[in-house]
């Protein structure tokens, strides 16, 4: 069964769209947003969970007439009838567990699923980092592989093996997360475990000559450099072939297939489309949806193909910009506006050709403020508009406040604001 999410594109169509003229039903199988830039930092306690989570009904609460929310999974479109199939996601199921929902517009932010490229063992051994309970499950990995490599007697190679965390991909998603677990060990592992905290390793693991590819070249030399300094290893020009429950197998940069143990292995090589997605481009045919990443939409984030009912935005889409949170909370807000547009000029038309409407209304335009990566020890780089290349400690700062203002509400700032000074306080918590 596919799973469909909501991701950031959704909740910012949901905080402007206008529900006096629209009736609309959110469909989501969590009842909750999730801010996954900040997901990394909550596998290692440098915040709450909960601290990044957003309620959905903290923002249906605020809109003018009710939202339908169900908690389901859209499991099938059929763009044809302009029918959908949503099955409860629930694990105690009712009566009815499986609902047919006609709809007028549909509007696609499923986010994407990691790819795996269907190297063996990944499903079954890496952990991922999109969803809550794949921050749940790393943090419980990494805390069980310290207290097993603390257990008397556990002989050396096995230390060894359980203290040694790989990270696979060297894209921002890798990057940071092996820059917060740098940090976990400097700030942490070191204070709680200083009998083992000598023997703790992280390496990353890059199939092509350099991190960060998206990245001018100076800030991919200071990001290397500083993951140097850190003792954090990169292994570029390396390819992960298998993973095993305890190794995986890599082709090295002399071409050598080579086996390296881990004690905890997360997955980061980027996104592929969902299920629903593929599926979705396949009714729509070939030469609508030619591309194999998402959902092709044209200058109005119309998906091709679709006789002007369905829209993608976020991951679940393909277009020219990176499939960045920033893209997708313009696309959002956009498509607000753009149905509000829509309203107003189908009030006044003699002629309603959507055609003819959707002439009248404005593409979505963006423009790009530039990208962000935390690198360690409290470093950060930004590429920004103007050919403007920051690096250090203070962009750090800028970092941290870039994100904190991308939170979805008040609420999420406050929350991951004392996150942060909790955090300097007592240092991360390590319980479970
Ligand atoms: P990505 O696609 O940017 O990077 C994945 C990396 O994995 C690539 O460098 C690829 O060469 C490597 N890889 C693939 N298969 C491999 C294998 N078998 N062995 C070793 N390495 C392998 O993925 P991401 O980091 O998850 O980012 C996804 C998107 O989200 C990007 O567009 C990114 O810009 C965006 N994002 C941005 C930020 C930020 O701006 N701070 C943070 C997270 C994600």
């Amino acid at each position: 069964m596919d799973k469909t999410y909501l991701d950031r594109g959704s909740t910012s169509l949901l905080k402007d769209i206008d529900t006096e003229n629209y009736n609309v039903v959110l469909i989501s199988p969590r009842a909750y947003f999730l801010f996954t830039p900040l997901l990394p930092s909550s596998t290692v306690g440098t915040v709450e969970l909960r601290s990044i989570m957003q309620p959905i009904r903290f923002i249906t609460r605020f809109k003018s007439r009710e939202v339908l929310f169900i908690e389901g999974s859209c499991t099938d479109i059929d763009p044809q009838k302009k029918l959908i199939t949503v099955e409860d996601s629930s694990e105690i199921k009712g009566e009815v567990s499986k609902q047919q929902i006609k709809y007028d517009y549909l509007v696609v932010g499923v986010g994407a699923e990691n790819a795996t490229f269907n190297i063996p063992g990944v499903r079954e051994f890496a952990c991922f980092l999109k969803e809550s309970w794949d921050a749940r499950k790393i943090r419980s990995q990494l805390l069980d592989s310290l207290e097993s490599a603390a257990f008397p007697g556990q002989p050396e190679e096995e230390i060894k093996r359980l203290l040694h965390m790989v990270v696979v991909g060297g894209g921002p998603t890798g990057i940071e997360y092996a820059a917060g677990l740098h940090d976990f060990l400097e700030e942490d592992v070191k204070i709680w475990y200083p009998e083992i905290a000598g023997k703790f390793r992280i390496t990353l693991v890059e199939a092509t000559p350099h991190v960060l590819p998206a990245f001018s070249k100076d800030l991919i030399a200071y990001t290397e450099k500083t993951f140097a300094e850190n003792k954090v290893t990169i292994l570029n020009n390396t390819a992960v072939k298998k993973v095993n429950q305890k190794d995986i197998v890599v082709l090295n940069k002399d071409k050598e297939l080579e086996s390296i143990p881990y004690g905890l292995l997360v997955w980061a090589t980027g996104n592929t489309a969902r299920p629903l997605v593929a599926d979705l481009m396949k009714k729509l045919g070939p030469t609508a949806q030619a591309q194999r990443r998402g959902l092709t939409v044209d200058e109005h984030l119309i998906v091709a193909g679709s006789d002007n009912s369905i829209y993608a935005l976020g991951d679940a889409s393909a277009t020219k910009w990176a499939p960045t949170g920033q893209v997708a909370s313009r696309q959002g807000s956009y498509l607000a506006e753009h149905f509000r547009t829509l309203y107003e000029l189908k009030k006044k038309a003699t002629n309603s050709d959507s055609k003819v409407l959707l002439s009248q209304v404005d593409p979505f335009v963006y423009n790009h403020r530039g990208s962000l990566a935390y690198v360690g020890g409290d470093k950060a780089i930004a590429e920004l508009p103007g050919n403007i290349h920051l690096s250090g400690a203070a962009t750090y700062l800028f970092w941290k406040s870039a994100y904190l203002s991308n939170l979805f509400s008040l609420r999420n700032r406050i929350l991951v604001g004392f996150d942060w000074v909790k955090c300097k306080m007592f240092g991360r918590d390590i319980g479970r």
